[in-house]
């Protein structure tokens, strides 16, 4: 029976998870037992470890390891060295990823297709970045899904009755907070609006615990104690013991320090702050009140700690849902996507009846246009214009055209570019171009030619961009991909061709 597998490629922990011949979502636990592998590589001579073993070694000699490489993703210039060598975010997860699918495999066979999670958040060089380190891990992988999503179709799946409404899907983790308003109907999930951060998330809660250390240390003794003597360790154990206990007591340097919950909760005031308005503006985004959420999920390790259950009640008016294991539910919900977008001819009966009635649609969590000369009446000028084709929140899959027109007789070429955005913006400063290219025109027309722009994303999240001079037909366009195709390389686009 061939396999299919979701894995949750985290910042600071990574799952992986298969739809059981039976029909049931489990995880693949590694051969030591565990659900969940730290994001840690360690780099000895030619040996690369991934893991706990890793994640030890990392904390007695920080210069041989690295984690959290995932909030720099899709980053071109930015490598980590590791023992001497340079390795760029890509390779590091890629590591972590063979790691897995070395694991998984031991443990249940070869793996057919793999589905990997994507934070809703991610930018495209970050989608392209995580699915590149699959292809260098040796995996075949068609989709990917984003997190919040994946989350919210293990609930629908955890409740036993069938989802109807709206819902939440609230998912901080170590280095990166999301969250989603979803519609969900039985099995169909439909993402409303995502909000989110790649730089808030259990990390910063240790520092806020080592500072907080620091403080009480000083006041006990009288010395200054530089952070970097309490490792990121012991303050994770720290922050756990405030999870389930009002205090906690850490011996450093010899002397016994409190910190109680409460210190604590005020330390990450503003985290929490923050964490609420872009909660807010979520519900904002996707139109809906409060009373209109039918329940909350939750995913992430982070929702554990109790100050932040509280914010999500508060800014949500109700209670989470806690039915589920918060560390696993992405890499389960990816289990059941990935089995969902199998050829069900190599599913058993079991595994078939349980994604037959799934349906998922999705949004672009970007905006999407095109930079254009444009003729500014009021000021009888030409300007560079951007003007938004897909805007954020758009259903996927969808196809938008524009008509644009040439601006000078004899016009010979038109220079075609995509942009991506997190608002509707018509400043060409203020958005990124991902890509650029020339479309050739025959010589001595007059000005006013139309040259069709269409952009088309697809449930595998790849956008064609199509820019048509339609009086000749002649084209020139660009699969932009978030997902690997058969030819996916470390080139950033799979395929450009002029017509
Ligand atoms: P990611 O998706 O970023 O890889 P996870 O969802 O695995 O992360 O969450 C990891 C974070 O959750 C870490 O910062 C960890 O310290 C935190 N965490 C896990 N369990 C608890 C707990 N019981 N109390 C507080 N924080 C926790
Ligand atoms: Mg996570």
């Amino acid at each position: 029976m061939a396999k299919f597998i979701g894995i949750d490629l985290g910042t600071t922990f990574s799952a992986a998870a298969t739809v059981d011949v039976e029909g049931r979502p489990v995880i693949v636990r590694d051969s030591e037992g565990n659900n969940i592998i730290p994001s840690c590589v360690v780099v000895d001579g030619d040996t690369i470890e991934v893991g706990a073993h890793a994640l030890d070694t990392w904390e007695s000699s920080p210069e041989k390891g690295a984690s959290r490489f995932k909030r720099i993703m899709g980053t071109t210039n930015k490598t980590i060295n590791l023992s001497g060598k340079e390795f760029t975010p890509t390779e590091l997860s890629s590591f972590v990823l063979k790691k897995i699918v070395k694991e998984v495999e031991s443990q249940i066979g070869e793996i057919e297709e793999a589905v990997v999670t994507i934070p809703a958040n991610f930018a495209h060089e970050a989608r392209e970045a995580t699915m590149l380190a699959a292809k260098k891990a040796g995996l075949k992988i068609k989709n990917i899904i984003n997190e919040p999503t994946a989350a919210a179709l293990y609930y629908a799946y955890k409740t036993g009755e069938d989802l109807d409404g709206i819902y939440a899907v609230f998912d901080l983790g170590g280095g990166t907070f999301d969250v989603s308003i979803i519609q969900a109907h039985g099995k169909n999930v439909e993402v409303l609006s995502s909000d989110g951060v790649s730089r808030l998330g259990g990390d910063d809660f240790d520092k806020a615990v080592i500072d907080l250390l620091c403080e009480k240390y000083k006041a006990i003794s009288g010395n200054d104690l530089d952070p970097k003597e309490i490792s990121l360790v012991q303050a994770e154990k720290a922050k756990k013991h405030l999870t389930i206990k009002e205090t906690t007591k850490q011996k450093i340097n010899g002397i016994s320090v409190e910190v109680s919950r409460n210190d604590f909760q005020e330390k990450i005031k503003s985290l929490l702050a923050q964490i609420e308005l872009l909660c807010e503006s979520a519900l904002d985004e996707a139109k809906i009140q409060t009373s209109q959420l039918k329940g909350i999920f939750l995913a992430g390790g982070s929702t554990r700690v109790p100050a932040i259950k509280e914010v999500v009640t508060k800014v949500f008016g109700k209670e989470p849902t806690s039915t589920a294991n918060v560390d696993e539910v992405v890499a389960l919900g990816a289990a059941i996507y990935a089995t969902y977008r199998a050829d069900r001819t190599k599913l058993s009966p079991g595994q078939k009846e349980s994604v037959e009635k799934i349906k998922i649609s999705e949004t672009t969590n970007k905006c999407f246009g095109t930079i254009t000369l444009t003729r500014d009446a009021a000021r009888d000028d030409i300007v560079l214009k951007n003007t938004t084709l897909i805007p954020k929140g758009h259903k996927i899959p969808c196809s938008v055209t524009q008509s644009f027109y040439t601006t000078h007789e004899g016009q010979t070429g038109v220079n075609c570019k995509v942009t991506e955005s997190s608002t509707i913006e018509t400043d060409p400063k203020f958005v990124k171009i991902i890509w650029e290219g020339n479309l050739e025109l025959p010589p001595n027309r007059p000005e006013g030619q139309k040259i069709d722009v269409t952009f088309s994303y697809d449930e595998n999240q790849i956008m064609q961009c199509s820019f048509v001079d339609v009086a000749t037909g002649k084209k020139t366009s660009v699969d932009l991909t978030m997902v690997s195709t058969e030819n996916f390389d470390d080139n950033k686009i799979d395929k450009f061709l002029v017509e």
